[in-house]
């Protein structure tokens, strides 16, 4: 499988007059032609910020692209200009955020905004644009799309503003959708319904898509393959069936006992102890240390290397490369 985008030793800081938070701190993964990756992990675990890095979108100020390289096609987005990146976003790769009514501009019709959208990047007619909306509003499913294009978003349903955003990120063909934790604000029911148009969507359009989530139970219908982040780190890349039957990091382990399950009732089976740590107070060696159970002296000074536990399943580790005695 090609490879479309790779992200390598990226490092995405905060800085500021008192402190440099390192948010990202050296990721590197890659994302291939036509699978769904998964990002999982806590909120404050670099998984929005290495995947807003891409497009250099990340919220807050001070940010720093302090280091690394993101190649899209060969291209290293964080070298691009303001323009050029403007000329990407959007239409080469769309972004679906977990609160539509942050992208979504509350003063316009969603037909002004799904044709302007289009004709950001595209020389098309006015008569063309408007067919092309509807189209994209039926795919996701919205029923009497012609009289959608005429509402304005306050008047949606939540599921209902996330189908036109999915509808909006779709209608240029981008080559990569990075969706941030998009049905997350979904009451249960409606979340099953958008996961499951994603999912045959990806099926007819062929495009990428990395998909955000703290939620393992997400990332086991929608994701191909898994990164799992933990303060700032990749801690664990694996298939996502092999990680759940395999999975190796200490982190992972406690991510997925700690899952609530429909078979079992009172507490959850086993909670990982401690909090994620805060960016600014973030330990030295595996940021994962003061709440291992394994963790051992080289834990606290050294970040681990990788070990390879199969063709495709890599994790950072001592335990695996024999830093733990
Ligand atoms: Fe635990 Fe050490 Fe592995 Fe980190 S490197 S997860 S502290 S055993
Ligand atoms: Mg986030």
């Amino acid at each position: 499988q090609e490879t479309l985008l790779s992200i390598r030793n990226l490092k995405t800081y905060f800085v500021t007059d008192e402190a440099v938070l390192k948010a990202v701190d050296d990721v590197s993964f890659e994302v291939k032609k036509g699978e769904t990756l998964g990002v999982v992990g806590e909120s404050g675990c670099g998984k929005s910020v290495s995947c807003m890095s891409i497009v250099k979108l990340v919220q807050g100020g001070n940010v720093k692209y302090e280091g690394g390289q993101i190649l899209f096609e060969g291209r290293d987005t964080l070298q691009m200009t303001e323009k050029e990146l403007r000329k990407i976003r959007g239409k080469d790769i769309s972004i679906i955020f977990q609160e539509p009514m942050t992208a979504l501009n509350p003063l316009y019709t969603i037909g002004d905004q799904m044709k302007e959208a289009l004709k950001n990047h595209q020389k098309i007619s006015d008569r063309q644009a408007r067919e092309r909306c509807v189209e994209y509003l039926k795919k996701v499913k919205i029923p009497m799309p012609e009289e959608m294009m005429f509402r304005y978003p306050f008047s949606l349903s939540g599921g209902m503003r996330q189908r036109v955003m999915i509808a909006m990120a779709l209608i240029t063909s981008p080559k990569l959708i990075i969706a941030d934790e998009p049905t997350t604000a979904l009451d249960v029911t409606i979340q099953a319904q958008i996961l499951d148009l994603m999912n045959a969507l990806k099926e007819e359009t062929g495009s990428s898509c990395i998909f955000i989530t703290h939620d393992l139970g997400v990332i086991s219908e929608m994701a191909d393959r898994v990164v799992v982040m933990y303060g700032g780190k990749v801690c664990e890349v694996s298939p996502t069936d092999e990680l759940f039957e395999h999975a190796a990091h200490p982190y992972t382990l406690g991510l997925i006992h700690s899952r609530p399950r429909a078979d079992f009732e009172g507490d959850r089976l086993e909670v990982i102890p401690g909090n994620v740590p805060s960016l600014n107070d973030k330990p030295e060696g595996c940021p994962f240390h003061p709440r291992c159970r394994y963790a051992g002296k080289k834990c606290e000074k050294e970040f681990p290397e990788a070990a390879l536990l199969s063709e495709e399943h890599k994790v950072f580790c001592w335990k695996y490369c024999g830093g733990c005695e």
